[in-house]
């Protein structure tokens, strides 16, 4: 007969025994072998009775536990077994004798699956590929302090409600209402460990999660967590929200948003997971996942996530500068012009980037930490209830829309001059396309307001809704509600105007007045 291994992060059917998914839409859980369902509050029960058990079961061989506490680093450990260390994992000095406080019991771990040799042959490895990295040679000089731990963490699971909020131009903010259902995200529970150096070694492979006993800590320690109470219940909130923001920032292409979460039904579960790891000085560590073999350093050193802002004013001002060279046909004026973009290009972008400094993390394999396991939803009511729905801003439809617009503002003076030229029976040949020089400089302008905020408004104010239909395909969609995005959103300074009839107003009809100064008299240069 086949041993039977307890996995208490699979979420097993009642009736049948099989695996049990959770359905986003229906808001339970389903078993694809018998099509029974469970709802949430049912399985975090069972979780809490199961829960329960365990820890009685785990305290009763409490006495087979030794804890011990660092006087240098103030880590604490555990470790049953007659060959229990007594010497600090992390600083490598001697512990004292404490005792184990209880704090959240671990229920599930993911037993160590490589040696410490392996282990260390995948760090060598990098520090080979890395020699020149200054971190590298911190890390070669302390490999004889590389050692194996249980690490705390805590494992959360559930479903979520929320919104993900845009801000727009005008100052209003729309929300697009989702449900998440994460599987298992890890929160590391040491407060000692930098959370961005210990994402690098994720992902962990929860198929091979195992109820925890203290059979386990006979040969290898265990830290105890000392993130507890409130403290964790933070950690584990910003870790969520963090993990449903990388997700739902990849499904609608932008960062600019910000994820608000209502009720949710989840359970976060106490975990020891395997890694390897040596701690030096000035920041610099190294750690492996004692599962997978994936390395994480970190070098010690900062580094800001938004340092190439200057990367699109740059290009554009490029851009703006040979153009308008050509247009005038002399280097220098085009310098001059450019200039002037330039500077409102720049203030543009770096008004809009805001500073965002982390701790630098090498890890190896480079691939970034999958979050293929947590899976949001878009719900949107078209008249009969809230249905899964897809949000859709950037279609190559509006783009090319957007472009044509921009085309037909700069060749408006020539899209007027052509019928009146064919009217006076002239050739249009006769034309002088390059005496509307004055008007070809609105486009710019409008470029500069688009890029100040107001193309996220005419994106993100109206998004294409699209309906998940049961057969999987999409059907386009519009809310009973929703409202034709207007010029007012792009420009709240003609709300204002509306208000006050004051001075906005004054200063709207002048640039009206100015506009049509400009595009009159490069009609009539045109045609002279
Ligand atoms: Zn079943
Ligand atoms: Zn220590």
């Amino acid at each position: 007969m086949e041993e039977q291994v307890i996995n208490p992060l699979v979420i097993r059917c009642k009736n049948c025994g099989g695996d049990l998914n959770y359905d986003i839409v229906k808001q339970k859980y389903c078993c694809a072998h018998c099509g029974s369902e469970a709802n949430a509050s049912e399985k975090k029960a069972e979780y809490k009775h199961w829960k329960s058990l365990h820890n009685n079961a785990v305290m009763q061989d409490l006495a087979k536990v030794k804890a011990f506490a660092c006087p240098k680093c103030g880590a604490q450990t555990m470790a049953a077994g007659e060959d229990a260390s007594a010497q600090c994992p992390f600083c490598q000095n001697t512990m004292i004798d404490a005792e184990f406080a209880g704090n959240d019991l671990p229920e599930i771990i993911i037993p160590f699956k490589i040696a410490k040799e392996e282990a260390e042959n995948k760090l060598k490895a990098w520090l080979a590929e890395n020699k020149g990295n200054a971190a590298a040679k911190v890390i070669q000089n302390n490999l004889n302090h590389f050692t194996g731990c249980y690490l705390p963490y805590h494992i959360v699971r559930g479903a979520y409600n929320g919104n993900m909020a845009i801000g727009l131009q005008d100052g209003s903010t729309t929300h697009y209402p989702f449900r998440a259902y994460l599987s298992h995200t890890a929160v590391n529970a040491s407060q000692d460990w930098d959370n961005l150096f210990l994402d690098g070694i994720e992902p962990f492979d929860f198929d091979e999660a195992r109820e925890f006993d203290f059979g386990f800590l006979n040969h290898q320690n265990a830290k105890i967590q000392n993130v507890v109470g409130e403290a964790l219940s933070a950690r584990v909130e910003e870790e969520t929200r963090a993990e449903l923001y990388q997700t739902l920032a990849k499904k609608v292409r932008t960062k600019e948003m910000s994820v608000i979460l209502d009720d949710n039904e989840n359970e976060s579960i106490p975990a020891l997971m395997p890694v390897y790891l040596v701690k030096c000085e000035n920041g610099v560590a190294a750690a492996v996942n004692g599962q997978t073999g994936k390395v994480s350093i970190a070098t010690g050193k900062t580094k800001n996530l938004t340092s190439r802002w200057w990367l699109w004013p740059t290009l554009a001002t490029l851009v703006v500068a040979l153009v308008a060279a050509l247009w005038i046909g002399e280097a220098l004026a085009g310098g001059a012009v450019a200039l002037v973009f330039g500077l409102v290009f720049f203030a543009v972008a770096h008004n809009r980037h805001h500073k965002e400094i982390v701790n630098e993390i090498i890890t190896a394999p480079k691939e970034e930490n999958q979050h293929n396991d947590t899976r949001t939803e878009f719900f949107a009511d078209f008249g009969k209830g809230p249905v899964p729905t897809e949000l859709k801003f950037f279609t190559p439809r509006r783009i090319i829309k957007l472009i044509i617009g921009l085309l037909a503002v700069t060749f408006l003076p020539l899209l007027i001059a052509i019928p009146i030229q064919i009217l006076r029976g002239l050739p249009l040949s006769d034309i002088h396309i390059g005496y509307g020089a004055a008007w070809y400089i609105t486009p710019v302008f409008m470029a500069i307001v688009l890029a100040g905020g107001a193309a996220k408004t005419m994106m993100y104010g109206e998004p294409l809704y699209y309906e998940k239909l049961p057969n999987g395909t999409l059907k386009r969609r519009k809310l009973p509600s929703q409202q034709k995005f207007s010029l007012k959103q792009i420009f709240p300074a003609l709300k204002k105007g509306e208000s006050k009839k004051g001075k906005a107003g004054l200063s709207l009809g002048c640039a009206i007045v100015l506009i049509l100064f400009l595009l009159f008299g490069s009609v009539a240069a045109m045609l002279s």
